[in-house]
């Protein structure tokens, strides 16, 4: 899925070039990820008192007790997702505003994102459509199931934290597929990557990192 950037107001390519010469700093050697953070504007994906800030390397408030996720940690989990090559069908845990959402979209065929919190959807969903990736499927309910009737994944990436993968997201994962999720406790979690075969999960654990918590139910 190729987004569409005609008619939408682009903020200064210096200002995105900063972003991704400080991702690269960090640590980041993907180019084709950095060139989707460069192209992707994320400015659209957050209110525009915070807009000056779009392109500073830090989560910002989204409403509801939640943040878009910084752009780093979107940049990591997109390149350790794709490291295998491209995945066919991706499951996102945690749409939020939809700017990981928007990234992911450039690498691969198939985009299955699930949302607890209904307005951050609707949100979502407006601003997908805007940037012509209307295909990617949103669902609103509560992630830890996965997405059952879509399974199997070869690609499953969860932008909220818990103490432990569950099991319907190991189990959703397709033979040669790789999961990325952060895991731990409230303060702190380790970027954790999971590659499945067969029977067998290889576990990594990767970057420290802080999420917002992988929370059980939907809202309203
Ligand atoms: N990548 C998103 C990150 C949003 S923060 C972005 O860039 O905006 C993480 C999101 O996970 C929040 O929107 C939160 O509501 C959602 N979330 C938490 N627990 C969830 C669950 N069990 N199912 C689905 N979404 C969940």
């Amino acid at each position: 899925m190729d987004i569409q950037l005609s008619g939408i107001g682009m903020t200064s390519a210096r200002t995105r070039d900063r972003l991704v010469q400080r991702l690269r700093d960090a640590g980041i050697i993907d180019e084709r990820v950095l060139d989707a953070i460069r192209n992707t504007p994320r400015h659209l994906f957050i209110e525009e008192a915070l807009a000056h800030q779009a392109y500073d390397d830090t989560a910002l408030p989204i409403g509801h007790g939640q943040t878009i996720s910084q752009p780093w940690v979107v940049a990591r989990m997109t390149e350790l997702l794709i490291a295998n090559g491209r995945p066919t069908k991706v499951l996102e845990i945690g749409t939020g505003c939809g700017y990981q959402t928007a990234v992911l979209a450039q690498f691969c065929d198939a985009l299955y994102s699930v949302e607890r919190i209904r307005p951050l959807q609707d949100q979502a969903r407006k601003r997908l459509i805007k940037l012509g990736l209307a295909r990617v499927q949103l669902k609103h309910a509560d992630g830890g199931f996965g997405w059952k009737s879509e399974a199997p994944f070869d690609g499953i990436l969860a932008a909220c934290a818990r103490a432990e993968i569950p099991d319907d997201l190991l189990s959703q994962l397709a033979d040669g597929g790789r999961l990325v999720m952060p895991v731990g406790g409230d303060r702190q979690q380790i970027l954790t990557v999971v590659d499945r075969d067969g029977d067998k999960f290889h576990v990594q654990s990767l970057d420290a990192v802080r999420f917002v918590p992988f929370q059980r139910g939907v809202m309203r």
